[in-house]
């Protein structure tokens, strides 16, 4: 589809950011563009094989998309964030990164029994995902599906969270 060959064009590479030897994703200039950043919602929509019931997004850039998901497929969404920051946090979990512990929190918005559509901006060694789906389902919810913009290849993440469905691999 010409509009989302046009959106992967607008991913700009940034070498040596945040440390020498990375090569940075940098999404900003493709949600600057109104056609390149519909192209994407309704890609990550589109991919998503089952039916859901809400988008799940992961702070802070899969709140972007999961947002603009949940907008056109007409349900709510649900921000999975950083420990701290939700007012009434009802569920946990502590996951490792690369530079120690991380955790994330969902809000009471996320029921027993519904299926979520789980949305990041970026698959790399699948550590985040991964602990974004744990959180879905320690709420006793279930995982529906799981989508990014792009899959970083040789970071492993796809023998984490085989299930990824990426609109683009880089
Ligand atoms: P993972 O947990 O190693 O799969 O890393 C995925 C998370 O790190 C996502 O939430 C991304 O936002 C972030 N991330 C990893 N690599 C990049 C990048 O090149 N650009 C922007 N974000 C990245």
């Amino acid at each position: 589809e010409t509009n989302l060959v046009y959106a992967r064009s607008l991913i700009r590479t940034i070498q040596d950011y945040p440390q020498p030897g990375v090569a940075f994703r940098d999404i900003t200039p493709l949600l600057g563009d109104g056609k390149a950043l519909r192209a994407v919602a309704h890609g990550l929509l589109d991919q998503a094989s089952t039916s859901f019931d809400v988008v799940a997004g992961i702070e802070a850039r899969g709140f972007i998309f999961a947002g603009a998901v949940a907008a056109i497929a007409d349900t709510g969404m649900l921000p999975i964030r950083k420990a701290g920051k939700l007012p009434v946090p009802a569920h946990q979990i502590s996951y490792d990164k690369e530079y120690g512990p991380d955790t994330l929190e969902v809000s009471p918005e996320l029921k027993p029994g519904m299926r979520v559509l789980l949305i990041d901006d970026i698959l790399a060694t699948g550590g985040t995902l991964k602990a974004g789906a744990d959180l879905i389902e320690l709420a006793g919810a279930q995982v529906a599906g799981v989508g990014v913009v792009m899959e970083l290849e040789g970071l492993g993440g796809r023998r984490v969270m085989p299930q990824t469905q990426a609109l683009f691999t880089m």
